[in-house]
């Protein structure tokens, strides 16, 4: 059993803990909800526990599908260990239709099909509020190496794949999503968390947001909504069998 440490940070939803393993870290999923660079505060009853779960599900399936990522095993409802990886300030998103900030930003309306997905890239930084860069500024700022990128670019576009194909067999189309990811002995991992918190998903026949969305546009049934992703991606057997180690 793994000894749980000193808090080594804190997120919107989460916080991670060291262990007294120096390669692990555990991750507590919160309740609390945050929009609008922390400009909204609430709280989503059962988050943690949905967010939990459904991040271990999808890094369950990266895994199946050759993607390495932190992900090694759930200690209870709300915590899981992962590899402790050394984040790389860039966040990925991967976009199929306008919504959000990009509909604001370039003018798509809502919904739009974006066929090839659009691939952005943000330096993670509260103060300056998160902004977009691209790979120039990301390689003289030295966050990562070119060949990081590449990396990193390519598997974005491949757990949009596998993620799309995965969600569409449950009635979920996949909007956007947002990944992070960190270097752990040498390799690259997809790393923080998958979830509705950090990806939009919209039930495929009504288009009703199944996800932060419902939280930050005041939609209503927010926790029911989180609840409805949950039971049916555990719906879903394969991705889910043991957890096993991720080396
Ligand atoms: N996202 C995230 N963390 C952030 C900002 C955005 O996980 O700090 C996710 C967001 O939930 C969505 C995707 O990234 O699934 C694209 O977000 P967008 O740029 O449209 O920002 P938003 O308008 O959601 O703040």
């Amino acid at each position: 059993m793994v000894e749980v440490g000193q808090l080594l940070a804190e997120g919107k939803g989460k916080r991670i803990y060291a262990t007294d393993d120096p390669r692990k870290a555990v991750v507590y999923f919160k309740d609390e909800a945050m929009a609008f660079h922390g400009l909204k505060r609430g709280r989503i009853l059962g988050k943690g526990e949905v967010n939990n779960a459904v991040s271990r599900q999808f890094f369950q399936l990266l895994k199946k599908n050759g993607i390495e990522n932190h992900y090694l095993e759930q200690i209870d409802s709300r915590q899981s260990l992962v590899w402790r990886a050394e984040m790389i300030p860039v966040e990925v998103k991967v976009r199929n239709r306008a919504a959000g900030s990009l509909s604001r930003r370039i003018g798509l309306s809502t919904g739009t099909v974006l066929e090839p997905p659009v691939l952005e890239l943000f330096l993670k930084d509260d103060y300056l509020e998160n902004p977009m860069v691209n790979i120039s500024h990301i390689l003289a700022m030295k966050l990562a190496t070119k060949a990081e990128m590449d990396e990193i670019c390519r598997t974005a576009l491949r757990v949009n794949d596998i993620i799309t194909a995965y969600m569409k067999e449950i009635g979920v189309e996949v909007i956007d999503f947002k990944l992070e990811f960190g270097r752990f002995e040498g390799r690259i991992l997809v790393a923080d968390e998958i979830s509705p918190d950090t990806a939009r998903f919209w039930d495929v026949r009504t288009h009703e947001p199944l996800d932060i969305d419902r939280f930050r546009r005041d939609l209503g049934n927010v926790e029911q909504a989180y609840q409805e992703l949950l039971h049916r991606m555990m719906g879903m057997d394969d991705a889910t069998e043991g957890d096993g180690g991720n080396a």
